[in-house]
């Protein structure tokens, strides 16, 4: 069974009496373990269907499956308990908390959900930071470290709950080509070492690379799949 499973999914989006087909018949399958960007240029759907496999948002119609159960007909609550069990997020913007530290930035999400004990968490918080190349910086808050550290920030606090899925939209869109390419090839690596499936958009060519499977989005229709990893 795949992880995230997608049949004839659509989203329209009415404004006024302007109507909107931003996804439409959309089916794909992400397997556990991999590594899936998907493409396309601006206005393609890419936000559109990622905050619909992160649960964040309903379809107009179709079915998306994550980790076995079907999400698409799930209440706000269901969502954002779905969401704190199974997902996490990096953002384009980074998000972290300005007022906390970079140690503190990635210990709260599990302050938020799960219950462990503060040792614990300790270990946890601190062997991520160490993963990502922050933990140095653990005491700074967010306005003391580069782009490219807070989006290794961000990686380390989507992570802290072990999460199955963790999903990305445009994570590399506000950092320079060479972080961009550092950051992505840090998600490739924490796949890898903590079993989490990553799915990112970019609409970045030169990034586009280190993706193992690509979805390329046109106009709200999956127009190819590549998988790399057989080459
Ligand atoms: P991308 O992330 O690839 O830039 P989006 O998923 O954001 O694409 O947008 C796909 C299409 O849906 C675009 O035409 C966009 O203008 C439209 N759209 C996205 N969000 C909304 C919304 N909340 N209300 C109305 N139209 C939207
Ligand atoms: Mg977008």
């Amino acid at each position: 069974m795949a992880l995230v499973e997608i049949s004839n999914l659509s989203k329209t989006y009415q404004t006024g009496e302007i109507v909107i087909s931003a996804l439409k018949n959309v089916s794909l399958e992400i397997e556990a373990g991999s590594f899936v960007s998907i493409v396309g240029p601006s206005g393609s759907g890419k936000t559109t269907l990622l905050n619909l496999i992160g649960v964040l948002d309903q379809p107009s119609s179709g079915s998306i499956k994550v980790a076995g159960k079907e999400v698409s007909q799930l209440t706000n609550r269901q969502r954002a308990e779905f969401r704190g069990d199974h997902l996490g997020f990096v953002f384009q913007n980074f998000n972290l908390i300005p007022v906390l530290t970079v140690y503190e930035n990635v210990e709260y999400p599990l302050i938020m959900v799960k219950n462990e004990s503060a040792a614990k968490n300790r270990d946890l918080v601190r062997g991520l930071l160490d993963a990502v190349g922050v933990l140095d910086q653990q005491f700074k808050r967010p306005h003391q470290i580069s782009g490219g550290q807070m989006q290794r920030v961000a990686v380390a606090r989507a992570l802290v709950t072990r999460p199955k899925l963790v999903i990305a939209d445009e994570p590399t869109a506000n950092l320079d080509h060479d972080t961009a390419f550092k950051i992505i090839n840090l998600m490739k690596e924490m796949k890898d070492q903590w079993h989490t499936t990553f799915l990112f958009s970019t609409h970045d060519p030169k990034i586009i690379d280190e993706a193992e499977i690509i979805y390329t989005l046109e106009d709200g229709i999956i127009k190819s799949r590549q998988d790399r990893r057989s080459k």
